[in-house]
């Protein structure tokens, strides 16, 4: 964690820093004592919430609950920066009634203005975007990246929190995980109530995730999702309720993901991949038309453990033998595997080339399948959990 003079300089920095908000007092930087700054591990190497004073999970646990039990959110401490890029959280009801995202970063902290100890911890807020998570490119993924890493970098800064949409934020999630070039925690949240709700659950979100980047034993975990109480590594993470305020899960079952090495970053901008999506009698030109349209990689999205039918079996077949086709499966839970024979059986498809995406589902697939073809990473290296 970082130290009193690299908290005095977050504050001096603070006056370049357009859209910041502090909620702690940059008045007394040293008012920290120092062995505050080294908070024992908790025994588990598993993600905990900066909260929690249960025992330790086992390493094997993946996803981390938390309950109002667990004690006051005042034990969070360190300097983290809130990157604000729209979604619900950043969103209000237009005339009309429809959601739209409007709200800045800095009014989406003030909430949180008495939930933590001002001495501990600070944050500071930049606005990225104010989108819909639904209408965000890789374009856009490229600028969450790296300003993500941006900050991870700098020395006063302990972990970086990004409030988006929920409706892709597995998709940049993983993408930030893949490149994040730092041990230092990172954290998405957001919310599937407006800004404007009576009832907001951003606020509460927002105040795990922050929890979550403070917590010492989340160091070197790479990117997580923290939402309704529960904190879910990135990789494998995917919305699981189109409505409901617990709507993530985690397709992880009780291990923990294996993250390959971090990639350096490189545009996904230019990347394209396709998503196709099996289904009984599917016919062959859906890959075709794909890649006669510029398609550099294919994400086949199967059935079952990932078999897909005759026609669009011989097409990704064939695909495989010029650019990487990854095979997943519509299934929310559980591996791909290629157990069975036949013209899209999942063992013949392994047997042509097709690289099985492990845990990974459509959305998360696509994602690394870009980042491996725009840094000339062989595909097979990011899908490590994989038969
Ligand atoms: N459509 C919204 C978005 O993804 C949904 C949400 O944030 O919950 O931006």
């Amino acid at each position: 964690m970082h130290t009193s003079t690299m908290r005095r300089s977050a504050c001096a920095g603070l006056a370049l820093v357009t859209s910041a908000f502090l909620l702690a007092s940059c008045q007394n930087p040293d008012s920290r004592p120092e062995e505050e700054t080294s908070a024992a591990a908790p025994e588990s190497s598993a993600p905990q919430s900066a909260t929690s004073s249960a025992p330790a999970a086992s390493e094997e646990t993946t996803e981390t609950a938390t309950t109002e039990s667990e004690g006051p959110r005042a034990t969070a401490e360190g300097h983290v920066v809130v990157l604000s890029t729209g979604g619900t959280i950043a969103s209000t009801h237009d005339k009309s009634g429809a959601v739209v995202p409007t709200v800045t970063g800095s009014k989406l902290v003030e909430p949180l203005s008495g939930t933590f100890d001002k001495d501990k911890l600070t944050l500071e807020v930049k606005d990225i975007a104010k989108l819909d998570s639904s209408a965000m490119t890789l374009d856009d993924t490229d600028t969450i990246i790296e300003a993500v890493n941006k900050e991870l970098r700098r020395d006063d800064v302990d972990g970086v929190v990004v409030t988006h949409g929920t409706d892709s934020m597995e998709e940049t999630a993983i993408a930030v995980d893949t490149f994040q070039d730092s041990d230092k925690p990172v954290a998405l949240t957001g919310a599937m109530r407006p800004f404007d709700d009576p009832d907001p659950d951003g606020p509460d979100n927002l105040a795990l995730a922050v929890k979550t980047v403070t917590d010492p034993s989340n160091e070197g975990r790479g990117t997580f999702i923290a939402f309704a109480d529960h904190v879910i590594p990135a990789r494998g993470a995917f919305k699981s309720d189109t409505t409901k305020a617990d709507g993530f899960a985690n397709n992880n079952g009780k291990k923990q993901p294996q993250r390959p090495k971090a990639l350096k970053h490189q545009p996904l901008g230019n990347t394209r991949v396709d998503i196709i999506a099996a289904y009984p009698g599917a016919p062959a030109d859906l890959i075709q038309r794909s890649l006669d349209s510029g398609a550099e990689g294919i994400v086949v999205e199967g059935m079952g453990a990932g078999n897909i039918g005759d026609e669009l079996a011989q097409a990704a077949k064939a695909a495989a033998k010029k650019v990487p086709v990854v095979l997943t499966t519509r299934v929310d839970h559980g591996p791909v595997e290629g157990i069975y024979g036949g013209a899209g059986g999942g063992a013949t498809l392994a047997d042509a080339g097709v690289i099985s995406s492990g845990t990974l589902r459509a959305p998360q697939a696509r994602m690394l399948l870009a980042a491996a073809i725009s840094t000339d990473t062989d595909p097979a290296e990011l899908f490590p959990d994989a038969d």
